[in-house]
C-alpha cells in the first residue's frame, strides 16, 4: 500500500534521511526502533507531507500513486494520519469544534461535495450537523477513556502527555485512516491507558483494514500491537529489518551495537 524508495530528506541544509526504502502492505503493522535523533520522527513527518522537510530524492507512493508532491491535506484525504510525538496545543480552538471540523472535511471529501452543495443534500446535511456529530463523538470518547469534559477545552491545551496521545487517537477514530503513523504513542500514556488505547487501535485495524507504522522505544507495546515487521533505524537509514525477535534483541543489546 505504501511504498517508499530511496528517500533522502533534509531540514535546512542538513540531510536527515539518507536513503530509506520501506514497503507496508494493507493491514500490516510495521515498527521502527532506533536511537534519539536518528530521524524516525522526520520519516513520519515526511510521509505525512510536513512542509519543514525537503525531500531531495526518492519516491513515496500510496497505492502506486506518487504522492511526493502532495500537500499534507491531500495526503490526509487519501488516508494518511500522523499522531505526533509531541502533539501541539492549539489555543483558541475548541476541541469539540475541531473534531467536528475534521469529521466534516472527511465527509465532504468522501462525497466529493463542497459545504454549500452538502447543505442542499438531506442526508449529507444530517451527517455533518453538530447534533449528529455530538452522538458520534459521545460514542467515541469512551474508547480512549476520555471524559467528555475534555471536549469543551481547547485542543490539547493543558492536557497531560497521555491525554494528548488520547486526543490524537480520538482524531484518528474520526478520520479512520488507511495508514496510521504513530510516533511514540507510548510516551506519556500510563500502563492502563496504553492497554486501553492499544486495544482500540487493534479493533480499528481489524474493522477498517488500516496499516500501522509505529515508532517506539519500548518492545512492551508489541505485546498489544503484534508487528509484522520491525526495522532498526540508525542515522537516517534502516540498517536491519526482521520480525518481533529483532525488537527483543534490540531491547537486550541496545541500539549502539549496530552503529
Ligand atoms: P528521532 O525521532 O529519531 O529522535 P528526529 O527525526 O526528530 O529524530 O530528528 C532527527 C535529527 O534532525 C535530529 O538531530 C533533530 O535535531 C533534527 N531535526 C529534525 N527536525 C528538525 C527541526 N524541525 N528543526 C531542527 N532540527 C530538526
Ligand atoms: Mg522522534
Amino acid at each position: 500500500m505504501l511504498s517508499i524508495t530511496n528517500i533522502h530528506a533534509s531540514f535546512e541544509n542538513t540531510e536527515i534521511l539518507k536513503g530509506i526504502s520501506l514497503t507496508i502492505g494493507n493491514n500490516e503493522t510495521h515498527v521502527i526502533m532506533g536511537p534519539n535523533g536518528s530521524g524516525k520522527s522526520t520519516l513520519a513527518k515526511v510521509i505525512a507531507g510536513h512542509p519543514s522537510y525537503r525531500v531531495t530524492d526518492g519516491i513515496i507512493s500510496l497505492d502506486e500513486k506518487d504522492i511526493a508532491e502532495f500537500e499534507p491535506e491531500e495526503r490526509a484525504h487519501l488516508g494518511i494520519f500522523l499522531s505526533f510525538q509531541q502533539p501541539r496545543e492549539i489555543t483558541g480552538v475548541n476541541f469539540r469544534q475541531y473534531l467536528h471540523t475534521i469529521h466534516r472535511a472527511k465527509v465532504l471529501n468522501q462525497a466529493g461535495k463542497t459545504l454549500q452543495e452538502a447543505r442542499k443534500d438531506r442526508s449529507l446535511r444530517k451527517e455533518i450537523s453538530p447534533i449528529h456529530f455530538r452522538k458520534i463523538v459521545d460514542e467515541l470518547t469512551p474508547h480512549v477513556n476520555m471524559p467528555s469534559e475534555f471536549l469543551e477545552r481547547n485542543v490539547n491545551e493543558g492536557f497531560s502527555g497521555g491525554e494528548k496521545k488520547k486526543s490524537e487517537i480520538l482524531q484518528m477514530e474520526i478520520l479512520q485512516p488507511r495508514l496510521a503513523l504513530l510516533d511514540e504513542l507510548d510516551s506519556g500514556l500510563d500502563i492502563d491507558a496504553l492497554r486501553t488505547v492499544c486495544k482500540r487501535i487493534v479493533e480499528l485495524k481489524e474493522q477498517t483494514g488500516m496499516s500501522i507504522l509505529l515508532i517506539t522505544h519500548y518492545p512492551k507495546i508489541l505485546e498489544y500491537l503484534a508487528p509484522d515487521k520491525v526495522h532498526l533505524f540508525v542515522d537516517g537509514q534502516i540498517v536491519e529489518s526482521g520480525d518481533k525477535t529483532l525488537a527483543e534483541r534490540i531491547e537486550a543489546e541496545g541500539y549502539l551495537t549496530k552503529k
